[in-house]
């Protein structure tokens, strides 16, 4: 039988390697560290289980039919739990945290009540959005678009006549949102594609889209049961996975990959190669050129606390005064914000096994430039660390270091050197390097026939549901085995 290497056994080499099983491929998945999942693993320490990426899952029927396409019961692997408030506020200025229920009437009118101009603005961008989305779910989640005439697709079309294509992101919802507490929780969007708001990103407000309309949700057992029902399917399926198989090269015959190299192992014969680690960290293996500038990453402190804390919900938002100065850094100079948007991660409020008894698993995430030549990592890092651990301590939710059991940190330098991304970045480079400017490239290699690309870098981008969904999109895109 034909054989199709999957190289990175994150959640794209996973879902990659499952869909080219089901295309009739005998698979063969390598993964450089000791287990899958790559930014969904879990980590384990004194006790405590923590999910160092992730911490939230939108459109959770993306992972469904990955089941249902292999004919078995998404039940049967992975359920998921709605997040009931969804997220709570604190924000300077607020009387007190601001919970947002799941369901979105009361949603909007919790939001009504602290921000009553907005609401007739929130209210007509969730109908435009509504009325918009459906042409997304035929187009740009339904296959790849690498060629110039799929611009011209009527749906794609009609999507992006939904939108003013003279405004940018940010205009678009400053068009119709003016309170602070909204224009914060929007404005952080762009960066999930690695975009900014001064982009023509009408796409990324579908986020809050599915946030408000189809609910936040949380996989039983943590995020990293994602990855785990992912390999056990796979394995069922016959996937053969290696493990410690770090690639290090190519061999190529005319228009074809012929082999895979692996460190300190023979090389593997491959018929047809996915390549589901980082796009740009593989392009020099076919002297393919380095792009300029990466966009964005994230900072991230894990602490592993004695005693509870209820008063951080499962997701809670931290907004400053003098946000939009921390997103025009972020954004416009491409600094680490000096007053970030600080999202915060208690899991252990809907997933006891999160932490032992009486402990909390408390995760803060602030998004990021990836490595730029201007920022010294070390130095940006301890900058960021002091400013988590205040804003912590200003909104009433600081702690003691005798409480700290163990403190985790990572930067772009550890999304580098622990999972290959091309210069911390998450999302491969600067939006202008993109296809048309626009999109993450599409899955074809352009020279190599029997090569395709998933992932993070790949269409249709980011994220858990977008990088399921880029390993059928990469499998589809092989020859015939
Ligand atoms: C802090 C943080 C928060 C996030 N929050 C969310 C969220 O709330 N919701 C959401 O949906 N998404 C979120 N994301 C994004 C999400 O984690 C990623 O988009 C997704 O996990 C990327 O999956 P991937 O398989 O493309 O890449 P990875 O997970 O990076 O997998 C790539 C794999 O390739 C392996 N590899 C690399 N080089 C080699 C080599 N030479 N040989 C063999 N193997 C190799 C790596 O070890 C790794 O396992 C977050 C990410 C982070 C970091």
């Amino acid at each position: 039988m034909a054989r199709c290497v999957v190289i990175g056994g994150g959640v794209a080499g996973l879902s990659a390697a499952i869909h080219a099983r089901l295309r009739g491929y005998d698979v063969t998945l390598l993964e450089q560290g000791d287990a899958l999942g790559g930014k969904a693993a879990p980590v384990h320490r004194d006790g405590f289980t923590l999910d160092p990426g992730p911490s939230i899952i939108i459109l959770t029927h993306i992972y469904q039919e990955v089941f249902c396409r292999a004919g078995r019961n998404p039940d049967d692997y992975l359920q998921f739990q709605r997040l009931d408030p969804f997220t709570r506020v604190l924000m300077d200025g607020l009387d007190g945290p601001l919970d947002l229920p799941a369901d979105e009437e009361a949603c909007i009118q919790a939001l009504g009540r602290v921000a009553p101009q907005d609401e007739p603005g929130l209210r007509t961008l969730m109908a435009t959005l509504a009325s918009a989305a459906p042409y997304v779910d035929d187009t740009v989640f339904a296959h790849p678009i690498d060629k110039p005439y799929q611009l011209l697709h009527p749906k794609l079309a009609r999507f992006a006549l939904h939108f003013n294509p003279r405004l940018t992101y940010r205009q678009l919802v400053d068009e119709q949102i003016k309170s602070p507490l909204l224009r914060a929780f929007f404005y952080g969007f762009p960066s999930y594609s690695g975009q900014t708001y001064d982009s023509k990103a009408a796409g990324a407000l579908l986020i809050p889209f599915y946030m408000l309309r189809h609910g936040v949700w949380y996989p039983k057992g943590g995020i990293h049961a994602i990855p785990a029902a992912f390999t056990r399917l796979a394995q069922e399926l016959g996937v053969e996975i290696k493990l410690q198989a770090k690639v290090t090269g190519l061999a190529t015959q005319g228009r074809r990959l012929t082999e895979v190299h692996i460190e300190g192992s023979t090389a593997l014969k491959a018929d047809a190669v996915i390549c589901a680690m980082d796009r740009y960290t593989f392009g020099p293996w076919l002297h393919r050129p380095e792009p300029q500038t990466p966009s964005y990453s994230y900072y991230t402190l894990h602490w592993g606390l004695k005693g509870e804390r209820p008063e951080v919900e499962h997701h809670t938002l931290l907004i400053p005064n003098g946000f939009e100065e921390g997103f025009e850094e972020l954004y416009q100079q491409r600094r680490p914000p000096s007053r970030p948007v600080i999202y915060l991660n208690n899991p252990g409020r809907v997933d006891p096994q999160s932490a032992p008894p009486g402990h909390t698993n408390l995760f803060a995430v602030l998004t990021v430039p990836a490595m730029h030549d201007h920022l010294d990592w070390g130095h940006e890092s301890a900058i960021l660390r002091q400013i988590t651990r205040q804003e912590l301590d200003r909104f009433g939710l600081g702690f003691e270091d005798s409480d700290i059991i163990f403190e985790r940190q990572q930067d772009p330098r550890y999304f580098q050197s622990a999972h290959g991304s091309w210069r911390g970045s998450l999302y491969g480079p600067d939006e202008k390097e993109r296809l048309w400017g626009l999109f993450s490239l599409g899955p074809r290699d352009p020279q190599f026939r029997n090569l395709t690309y998933a992932g993070g870098t790949a269409q249709p981008g980011a994220g858990l549901p977008m990088v399921t969904l880029s390993g059928k999109f990469a499998a589809d895109a092989l020859p015939a085995p």
